[in-house]
Parts: C-alpha cells; structure tokens; sequence
C-alpha cells in the first residue's frame, strides 16, 4: 500500500473507532477494561499526530526528490489524504456503498424497483449484498436515507466490516 492510502487508512480506522465508541465502550469507560475514557483520547490523538508526522515526512522526501518547496508539496500531500480518506469514508460509513456491491447489468429487460425504469444492458448498478436485488446507484442512495432494508424483498441490509475494533 503506498503511504498516502495508509496515512488515509490509519486516519480512517481511528475515525471510526471514535464515532463508533458506543460499540466497544461507553463514555465513562465502563464497557471498556483496559483504559479509561481519557486515556482512550489520548490514544486517538496520538494516531493522528502520527499520520500528521507520516504527511510532513513523504512531503520532505518528495520536495526533496522533485526538487519543489516543501510548502506546496505538503499541501499536494495532504490533498492527496484528504481525496483518498473520503473515498474510504464514504465506503465504510455510507450504508449505499457498504451494503451494495457495484454491479455491471448482464441482460436487458431488468426494472429498478424503486423508480420503475428499465436498467439497460451494460448499465453500472449496485446490488444488496444481503439479497443481490439490483437498483441504479442514484436510486438505492436516496433509498437508503431513510430505510435499511431492500425496497424490493424487504431484508434487512447487511454492511461490510472494514474495520475492527
Ligand atoms: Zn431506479
Ligand atoms: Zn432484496
């Protein structure tokens, strides 16, 4: 993995450590043997002092190598997280994209069954990885705002786990 993606990963994993904490502990740390709450911060702020050192660093290497300032090529750097971090983002905390898979239509003669419209041979689309049902991507996003289960057979959404806790 080059190092962009893992600065992103590591900036990722410890966002969703943080907007997931109910799951492994609550605010005063009772559901969480090893640490306390402050403690746990501690750890979080760490990591992204670490990803901010891995950032200044592949900066430095890369001005130094392409002979730039060092001032637009951490800028560049960062840019470059910040575009791969929200790709990741999107992927994990986004239930359209974690519980669909992007699918290519094999035959014609498919209906989406939130809008009704044909979906055409070819077209890109994505699939409930709970049921495999199909609908365009525009339509299964706005779907997913305000309900968690296939418009179609009425699942129950599965998300993938990116990461664990
Ligand atoms: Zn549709
Ligand atoms: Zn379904």
């Amino acid at each position: 993995m080059d190092i962009v993606k893992q600065i992103a990963t590591r900036q990722a994993k410890t966002l969703n450590r943080l907007s997931n904490w109910g799951l492994y502990s609550t605010f005063d740390g009772s559901y969480d043997p090893r640490t306390t709450f402050s403690e746990r911060l501690d750890d979080e702020q760490l990591e992204f002092i670490k990803c901010e050192t891995m950032t200044t660093r592949l900066a430095m290497s890369r001005a130094r190598q392409t002979n730039r300032d060092y001032e637009s090529t951490l800028m560049e750097v960062q840019l470059e997280v910040g575009i791969e971090l929200t790709k990741i983002l999107a992927e994990t905390i986004d239930p359209a994209f974690s519980g669909t898979n992007a699918v290519k239509i094999e035959e014609d003669g498919q209906v989406c069954g939130i809008c009704q419209e044909d979906m055409e041979k070819g077209e890109e689309a994505r699939a409930m990885i709970c049921c495999s049902h199909k609908f365009h991507g525009f339509c299964i996003f706005e779907w997913v705002k305000r309900k968690t289960n296939c418009p179609l057979c009425r699942c129950e959404m599965l998300t993938r786990k990116y990461f664990e806790f």
